[in-house]
Parts: structure tokens; sequence; C-alpha cells
């Protein structure tokens, strides 16, 4: 069966779509994507890219939500080790700068697109440890807490009207 052309924008990304591959409906239209990161990405919170009558979403706005933050790792990689992990993480939709110098992960990122625990699964997946101390780990957990009631706030809720 032949793969039913489209030419829409990607609400997340903002790419052209051309084949409708990736699609989710959400309150009575159809949206593509280009990736299933995109795509997740609009599931877990469409709020941020699909506003309402009368009210547009941040993503619809133009906006970026810029974090800047320093990752700790629990071992100071070696520089092939660094370049590896940075390449990995620089792919990722959403981030917009990497560093890695020895222990720290300087990262800069859209936090509509991405969150610090998704680079930070990421950071895992490519075989390297986090910082471990309670210090360490309160840190990341008061980050987390802070960017999901972030996004939730910036989220458009979809409201029934009134009757
Ligand atoms: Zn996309």
């Amino acid at each position: 069966m032949k793969e039913r052309t489209v030419d829409q924008f990607d609400p997340v990304c903002g790419d052209l779509v051309t084949d409708a591959t990736h699609t989710v409906g959400h309150l009575g239209a159809q949206f593509v994507f280009c990736s299933v990161q995109c795509k997740e990405r609009f599931q877990s919170h469409p709020g941020l890219f699909v506003g309402c009558p009368g009210e547009k979403a941040p993503k619809q706005a133009g906006e970026e939500v810029i974090k800047q933050r320093c990752m700790r790792l629990a071992f100071p990689l070696m520089a092939r080790k660094a370049n590896e992990v940075e390449d990995c993480l620089q792919n990722l939709l959403g981030v917009k700068a990497v560093n890695i110098s020895e222990d720290h992960v300087d990262i800069t990122y859209d936090l509509l697109l991405i969150s610090a625990e998704e680079i930070e699964e990421k950071i895992i997946a490519c075989g390297e440890y986090l910082g471990h101390s309670i210090r360490d780990r309160l840190e990341r957990v008061f980050v987390h807490v802070g960017e999901q009631s972030e996004i939730s706030s910036l989220e458009v809720h979809y409201k029934k009207k009134a009757d």
C-alpha cells in the first residue's frame, strides 16, 4: 500500500512532513510528525504545541524555554568518551549546546522539547553514571519536580465550554 502523502508541519519541531507515517489525532484534528521522538513528545504534552481557540500554545507562539544546566557525572570522562557522549546528546531534539569536561556536562536545551530527566536517561543509555552523592541526587529530584511543574503551567489545557 502506498504511503499517504501529506504536506503538513510537524507541530513539535516545525519541519515540513510529506508522508503520514507518524500521526496522532488530537481534539478532532490529525497531526503528523517527522519522527517517533516528536510524536511521543506531542503525546505526553500536547498543550505545549497546540492551543485552543483564542489561546496559542507556547510553541505556536514561537517561544523557547531555554535551560542551562551543569549535570555531574560519577566519574570524569576521557576526551574520546566525552566526545562520544557529546555527539549523542547533541543529536537529541531540543539540545542546543553541550560541552563535557571531566565529570561536568554543561548543557543548554529547550524545555519545550526535552527535559533534564530525559537528558539524564540518555547519558545513562550511553553507558555513563550520574553523580550519586546525596547532594547530586537531591539536586536532580529538585530539577525534575521544578521542570514538571513549569511544563504543566505552560501547557494550554483544553477547557470544555461551560454549559
Ligand atoms: Zn519533528
